[in-house]
């Protein structure tokens, strides 16, 4: 996103000059000179636009075909829950509101790398690897039905809604990780181009 908006940033420094100078219409002769330069600028900032949108929509390319069935996107984790937060600045996920106890399922197929307690917040979680640098994981568990190392197909239940570490309320807190493992350098991507 940091990409994203420096582009924007970047194509209204170099398109600046030129709707300044068509509104001065006073010297066109440096307009002319400059131009070839703020032409250049601007396609490049295209480009980068283009490109940081391309990335941001097709995350299914990166998720590669382990996935099995459907298209590679991801399975809403928690069927009927809705929404509760959006990923932004200071929440590096989403959280699907539940109840406790309701079943959680893996979005995609993998290999839980973690399950169990942590004490970062996530009370209970599950991670899940599923290749090509992606991972989910799965935090304020009420109860963990995996266990390290164990193989989950898309969908499978791997636990229940809770709200174990730091949550006011029975919900999921679901984590995309993408190019980073779980606890290491945060990597966090928002989910909801994955599904
Ligand atoms: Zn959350």
């Amino acid at each position: 996103m940091t990409l994203f908006a420096l582009s924007l940033v970047v194509l209204a420094v170099a398109t600046a000059p030129i709707v300044l100078a068509w509104i001065e219409r006073g010297r066109p002769r440096r307009l002319a000179a400059w131009a070839p330069l703020y032409g250049v600028l601007a396609a490049a900032a295209v480009v980068v636009v283009v490109a940081e949108v391309v990335r941001g929509r097709s995350p299914a390319a990166a998720l590669g075909n382990y996935s099995g069935t459907s298209n590679g996107r991801f399975s809403w984790p928690v069927p009927g829950g809705h929404i509760s937060q959006y990923f932004h600045y200071g929440h590096p996920g989403i959280d699907i509101a539940g109840r406790t106890g309701d079943l959680v399922h893996a979005a995609a197929a993998g290999t839980v790398i973690y399950a169990g307690w942590r004490n970062n917040g996530g009370g209970y979680v599950v991670w899940v690897s599923h290749g090509s640098g992606i991972y989910t994981t799965y935090n304020h568990l009420s109860a963990v039905l995996v266990g390290t190392g164990q193989h989950v197909s898309r969908g499978q239940i791997v636990g229940r809604v809770g709200m174990t570490g730091w949550a006011t309320g029975p919900h999921l807190h679901f984590e995309v990780w993408r190019g980073g493992v779980p606890g290491g350098v945060d990597r966090r991507v928002n989910p909801l181009p994955y599904f």
